[in-house]
């Protein structure tokens, strides 16, 4: 018979992180991706504490300093209807667009998108499917199918709104038994597919934080079908530009366990004029900057063209924007 989790609304952050810190309890946002997890047997934690009973989660709010603060249980839908949010974030607006399909993203929440399950071929598969292969790193085992070299687990985080809040500079307000401490999106992945994310038990997320000072960004997807689908790479793109410095984030999601900053196209975009060699040059890096696996829809070939594609697209629509509002690009 099938073990059902028990499902606990608590009312307090404090509570929150009591019961999370217990073992095999998981948060549960919307459970667009706990709930098929569970069904298909690859979740089997005993405990799911809801957020949406607590209000500091539930919140899009402005702290003292002017940023603007959305909880962690905040669906996509309503971040995507906020009057002021999508106007002023759109690159964080065009990421949740491509999230599934309207009637996930009103059940799924922000903070689940950040920390959704990494997803692999060998793994998300039926039980049957998965019960002809030994277990691999990620079901226990001591191999890895996609990476047969490797010593670790490479399932792909897919979620689109991270290139997005890496792109942008957002901070996650990490709760824990000692308190709270913002970290940088990016330093949510631990590069590990296993365990993909670098909280400890106790730690979850409550809320994300956004610049006042948005920069100019564009975010781009690439996947099977044109909706529903998760991305076989994404890419989000930003710049902000002062008196005499231009400063670049250039992200690739999708190709690995964990989110790809291309430092060297940040470089050389940040350093001199966009003519049409330095942007290839740039889109190029990307060639030695991210290694997939073949655990994607598509093979190893298709991804790493199909991100040099989509990161050209992201930086060609930037440069226009950037000409559109007279800075030189
Ligand atoms: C058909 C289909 C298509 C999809 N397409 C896409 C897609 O294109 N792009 C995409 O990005 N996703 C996609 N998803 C995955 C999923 O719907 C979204 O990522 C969604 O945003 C997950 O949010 P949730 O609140 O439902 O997460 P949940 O299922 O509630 O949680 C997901 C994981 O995050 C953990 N978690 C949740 N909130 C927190 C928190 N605050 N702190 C710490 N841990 C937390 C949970 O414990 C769980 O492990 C798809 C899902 C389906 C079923
Ligand atoms: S990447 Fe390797 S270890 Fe991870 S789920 Fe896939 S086959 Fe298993």
């Amino acid at each position: 018979m099938t073990r059902h989790p028990r499902l606990i609304k608590p009312s307090t952050t404090q509570d929150v992180t009591r019961l999370v810190k217990e073992a095999e309890s998981k948060i549960f946002g919307g459970g667009t991706d706990l709930v098929p997890n569970r069904t298909w047997g690859l979740d089997t934690s005993g405990t799911w504490v809801q957020l949406g009973t607590v209000p500091e989660t539930t919140m899009i709010s402005i702290d003292e300093e002017g940023r603007w603060l959305i909880g962690a249980a905040v669906t996509l839908g309503v971040i995507l209807e906020h009057p002021k949010i999508s106007t002023l974030y759109p690159l964080l607006a065009d990421a949740i667009r491509a999230v599934a399909t309207p009637e996930i993203r009103n059940q799924a929440t922000i903070g689940g998108n950040l920390c959704l399950d990494t997803r692999c071929r060998f793994r998300n598969q039926p039980p049957i499917w998965r019960s002809g292969l030994k277990p691999c790193f990620k079901s226990g085992g001591d191999h890895c199918y996609a990476a047969p070299a490797s010593s670790r687990c490479v399932a792909i985080v897919s979620s689109d709104t991270a290139p997005a809040l890496i792109a942008l500079g957002a901070r996650l307000k990490v709760q824990s038994t000692s308190g709270f401490r913002w970290i940088k999106t990016l330093d949510l992945y631990s590069g590990d597919g296993d365990r993909h994310l670098t909280l400890e038990p106790g730690e979850w997320i409550e809320a994300i934080r956004l610049p006042n000072f948005p920069p100019l960004g564009v975010f781009d997807k690439w996947r099977m079908r044109g909706s529903i689908d998760f991305p076989e790479v994404n890419v989000a793109v930003s710049v902000t530009q002062a008196k005499n410095s231009r400063t670049m984030r250039i992200v690739l999601g999708a190709m690995g366990p964990e989110p790809v900053r291309l430092r060297e196209a940040e470089k050389l975009l940040g350093e001199g004029p966009w003519d049409p060699e330095r942007l290839m040059h740039a889109v190029h890096t990307a060639r030695d900057a991210v290694h997939p696996y073949d655990n994607g829809q598509i093979g190893v070939v298709g991804r790493k063209g199909a991100a040099e594609h989509i990161l050209y697209r992201a930086l060609k629509k930037l440069r226009i924007m950037m000409e559109e509002k007279g800075e030189n690009a």
